[in-house]
């Protein structure tokens, strides 16, 4: 069913606690935690608990949750001091949701990379 655990999911296995993860916020819905293999000097992946293999199923089948992951990135953003709760420009940040094996997808379980602390090049790569 949408939104179950799955046995064989590496994020379903974080949100149970059953592989470490270097958790910097938690929420009844969702986990951020730090990517094991950073791709800049903040890189911080938002998860939904609840299992849902890309953004789009996530945003499909749970709206409400697909917003908390949203909001949640923001938070970790400031919380990093990439935006300025009050209001002011930061250096910004990058909402990242890679989809399908072709764009990079390797854990099907829907994930906000958050990236900042570096100058962002865009278009991406
Ligand atoms: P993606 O390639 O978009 O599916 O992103 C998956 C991300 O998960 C990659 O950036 C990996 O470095 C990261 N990752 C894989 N295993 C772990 C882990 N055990 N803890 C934290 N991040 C992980
Ligand atoms: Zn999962």
């Amino acid at each position: 069913m949408a939104g179950e655990p799955q046995a064989d999911c590496l994020f379903c296995k974080i949100v149970a606690g059953e592989v470490p993860a270097t958790v910097v916020r938690e929420t009844p819905t969702t986990v951020a935690f730090r990517d094991i293999n950073p791709q800049a000097p903040t890189h911080v992946l938002v998860i939904p608990k609840g299992h849902y293999p890309d953004a789009a199923s996530l945003a499909t089948g749970a709206p409400e949750l697909a917003a908390d992951v949203l909001r949640e990135a923001g938070e970790v953003a400031a919380g990093e001091a990439l935006v300025s709760r009050e209001g002011g420009p930061g250096t910004g940040y990058r909402v990242v949701f890679n989809t399908g094996s072709g764009a990079g997808q390797t854990v099907f379980h829907a994930h906000a990379h958050v990236l900042g602390g570096r100058g962002l090049e865009w278009p991406p790569g």
